[in-house]
Order: structure tokens, then sequence, then C-alpha cells
């Protein structure tokens, strides 16, 4: 029987698992190891389009360190020794955490660079995390703006500020605590929240007050102690220097979380023990498994 699941490849696009498997096993794959041709698919997947996005291989062998590589992107003309300052910091554009260094000239950031001593990118960075800061360069909003029909009109503070609470107060006049609620952010610290409680319940007087990690953190921590009984994440990045197993269910990595799958493919790039072909299984959790079977899997 062909296998049905869906193989969702490094460029996104998705295939049958069975049609690439009888298509790659009718040729011979450059790859010396290779006894799948599922993994010499990667392998060369990865040697035709990695470069682009998620940088050049840093192949290493199970045990050893990730080799460090450092990725820099400076405005156009400036180079490292004209930088002024490197201010520490770290991506915020995925859940990887990327370490990095912030560009400093004349007062204003000119560019990235990532942190080679860092655990979690030792000194990559990504395509967001490269030329994301770029687009705080521009346009950003400093001040208030008010709706005005379909136009947006600058306003001062003290403007903004008297027409919330003025249509506040009309809306509690006229309709009651149940016209307001709050949608808040996960980032806030404890006062803050406590502060945006006493308002919205205790002041207000709504009960609808809801925050997004409704829909990221907390469905994250629910699913992780269904499956694993605790709601901390079950592994560390640097297992992947160690494993010899790697499965991703219903997770993208190679787009989402690219410096992840640099790592992932820089393991795949270098030696691995004793290759076995895969044995499929649909059952969770660990099972008769080979080294680096590659692929990321949904039904
Ligand atoms: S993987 Fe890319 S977007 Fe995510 S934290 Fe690292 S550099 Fe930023």
């Amino acid at each position: 029987m062909g296998d049905s699941r869906t193989l969702i490849m490094e460029d996104g696009q998705t295939t049958r698992a069975s049609s690439v498997r009888a298509s790659l096993a009718k040729r011979t794959l450059a790859h010396d190891s290779v006894t799948d041709p599922l993994r010499g698919y990667f392998a060369s997947m990865a040697a035709r389009t990695g470069d682009a996005i998620w940088g050049e291989r840093t192949p290493y062998a199970p045990g050893q360190g990730w080799p460090v590589r450092v990725d820099l992107h400076l405005v156009d003309g400036l180079t490292p020794d004209e930088v002024d300052a490197w201010t520490p910091s770290a991506c915020l554009l995925c859940s990887n955490g990327c370490g990095l260094d912030i560009a400093v000239k004349d007062g204003r950031m000119v560019g990235v660079r990532g942190r080679a001593e860092d655990r979690v990118n030792h000194g990559r960075l990504g395509p967001k995390g490269l030329y994301g800061w770029q687009g705080q360069l521009h346009d950003r909003l400093t001040s208030p703006m008010i709706r005005n029909g379909t136009d947006l009109v600058e306003a001062s503070w003290d403007e903004a500020m008297n027409l919330i609470t003025s249509r506040s107060k009309e809306l509690l006049d006229t309709k009651g605590p149940l016209s307001h609620g709050f949608y808040t952010s996960g980032q806030l610290m404890l006062e803050e929240y406590y502060t945006l409680a006493v308002i919205g319940k205790a002041g207000i007087g709504t009960p609808h007050m809801d925050g997004n990690t409704r829909l990221c953190t907390a469905t994250a921590a629910a699913s992780l102690k269904e499956s694993f009984g605790a709601d901390g994440q079950p592994g560390s990045y640097a297992d992947l220097d160690a494993t010899e197993a790697l499965f991703c269910f219903g997770h993208n990595v190679a787009a989402t979380q690219t410096v992840l799958w640099s790592r992932i493919l820089d393991r795949l790039a270098g030696s691995n023990p004793s290759p076995r072909p895969p044995r499929y299984t649909s059952r969770p959790g660990p099972g008769p498994t080979s080294p680096w079977s590659m692929g990321c899997y949904s039904n």
C-alpha cells in the first residue's frame, strides 16, 4: 500500500510521500551514505536551496558542538569597523530567540550581527532577523492618530486620552459595562496585569477580558501538559547535536524557525552513524527509527 501521508518539502510545497519515494527510488542519488531515498532527497534539496534562506552549511557529527557561523547585515556602504557600538539584544521575530547584537552609529540602528556565543543560534540569523529591523527605520507611528471618517488624523496624547475617556463614559452611561471588552497582551508584568484587572473588572465591571495567550502560549502549554505531563518544553535545542532520530509533526521548522532548521540541515550534512531505512509508524512517541529520517509529516 502506498504511503498516503503528505510530505511538506523545504520550499513549503506539499506532495505525497509515496510519490516522492517512488520517483526517487528509480534514480541514483549522489550521496555516499544514502540508503533511504527521502533522506537523499532532503540532502540534495538542502544543497540546492539551503544557501538562500538557511545560509551556508557547517556540517557536524553527532556529539560535536554546532559550529559557529556569524551572520551580519549592515546598511549599504558601512563596514563593521565603522560601527560605534554593538548593543546586545535578541531577535523577537519568531519564538526561536536568536541572540543578536545591534549595530549603532550616530545614535541610530544601522544593522545586526548574530552573537557567536549565544546558545540558541551560535551566531546565525535567518532572513527575518537579518533584514526585519529595517522596517523600524521608516513609517513608524510616533503620535496618536484619531479616525475621522476614512482619514486618520494626527493628535496629541491629551486629545487621544480625552477621547477614550469621554467615549467610554458615554458607553457606560447608555449601554452599561458589557459595552467594554479588553484584549490584552501576553507580555505584561504582574503589576500591570493586576492594574488592568482592577480597571476592567473592579472599575468598569466587564467580564469581557481575554489575553492573546489563549491563541499561543496557553494552547502550547495545554498541549504539552496533555502530551508530556508538564507544561515545560521537554527538550533542548542542544539535543539536536546528539540525537540520532528526529521527527517533526505539524510544525514546518524550515519556514517558521529558519535558524533551528539550519542546525538540523548541518546535522544532516555531517557524518551520521550507520544509516538504516526509516520504519514509519502511526504510533505516537518513541519507536523504531532510523538515524535522521528527515522530513515533516502531517496527515
Ligand atoms: S530564527 Fe530568524 S526570526 Fe527566529 S529568532 Fe532567529 S533570526 Fe529571528
